[in-house]
């Protein structure tokens, strides 16, 4: 669980010495690469007797095992998207006391933008004066989501997207088939493709499918929807969008930005040719705006429904 990922080995190198760390840092960078496995590791280099996670003394194997007195870990309870005043309360009583193994007490809070309005504000008192020897690594993916005084108190550490070739040796290393498509669907976030449903890649190539034969008029948008809403909304939308995207890239750049198995660029290519553009950038946008209400309970069936039939009037006349 704490082994640094390969990508994250050249931010690791850069960051302060402890001694002249942050009290608070916001670390941050797309879903999918590891940033609590990296914040974690952080959080084992602040309690470690050597200071530098060294894995083997007694600080660094609580830690590895999710145990040690001086590390709190705060997320949004199972099934729950907020953190609450209640999580920022237990977290600013914990890091006021004097650490019990370790010189110093370090919070992690997992997917920090989940903090709710008061749990933010009860978090900033202990942001603007830090008890000695406290740190609070906070990891997002949407950093945009906290509150500018809280960012602005914290000190950046942001983690990139591997390179193609290291999230490629990954995947392959991990035993993951078919890697290449996995990398592409899951848009270059490596553990985000290792955890795709293994079916990922014909469930692709079903959507690219029914697509072309509602262009070809062998099939009606109510019947295309027939099956469809037992996918998960999100990512049914997200494969959604990358075919409109690739198509679009096709007619415009002329190619794929990644290549991607079997006969997909060849098909997208003959149904680019079939469609009206304008109308697509219209469509594209539609689905975006659907994109953030993925988690509200939307009736599935009826959003398929009306993708289809707006894919299927983009034939061009
Ligand atoms: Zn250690």
């Amino acid at each position: 669980m704490l082994t640094l990922f390969p990508w994250q080995e050249g931010v690791w190198r850069g960051l302060p010495d402890n001694r002249t760390l942050a009290h608070a840092l916001l670390i941050s960078g797309p879903q999918g690469i590891g940033k609590t496995v990296f914040a974690h590791r952080l959080g084992m280099r602040l309690i470690c007797e050597q200071g530098q996670a060294c894995g083997v003394c007694r600080s660094c194997v609580f830690a590895g095992k999710g145990d040690h007195p001086d590390i709190l870990v705060i997320k949004a309870e199972e099934g729950k998207a907020e953190i609450t005043v209640d999580h920022a309360r237990a977290l600013n009583a914990f890091l006021a006391l004097t650490p019990h193994l370790a010189e110093r007490r370090v919070s992690i809070i997992e997917a920090a933008d989940q903090l709710n309005r008061s749990a933010a504000n009860a978090l900033l008192k202990t942001l603007e004066e830090p008890p000695a020897e406290s740190f609070v690594l906070l990891v997002s993916h949407a950093p945009a989501r906290l509150l500018p005084t809280i960012r602005s108190r914290c000190q950046q550490i942001s983690l990139p997207k591997p390179s193609r070739s290291l999230a490629l040796g990954y995947l392959k290393a991990r035993g993951v088939d078919q890697a290449d498509a996995a990398l592409k669907i899951a848009h270059g976030a490596p553990l985000s493709a290792e955890g795709l449903p293994k079916d990922a890649l014909s469930t692709a190539f079903r959507l690219l499918e029914t697509l072309e034969h509602l262009v070809r008029g062998v099939l009606d948008a109510a019947t295309a929807g027939e099956g469809w809403q037992a996918l998960d909304l999100a990512y049914g939308l997200s494969l959604f969008t990358d075919i409109l995207a690739d198509i679009v890239r096709l007619a415009t750049v002329g190619a794929l930005s990644e290549p991607f198995p079997g006969d997909w660029e060849t098909r997208l290519r003959r149904l680019a040719s079939q469609l009206d553009l304008q109308q697509l950038f219209t469509l594209w946008d539609e689905v975006l705006e659907l994109h953030g209400l993925a988690d509200a309970p939307l009736d599935r069936r009826l959003i398929w429904d009306k993708l289809f039939l707006r894919f299927e009037q983009l034939r061009a006349q």
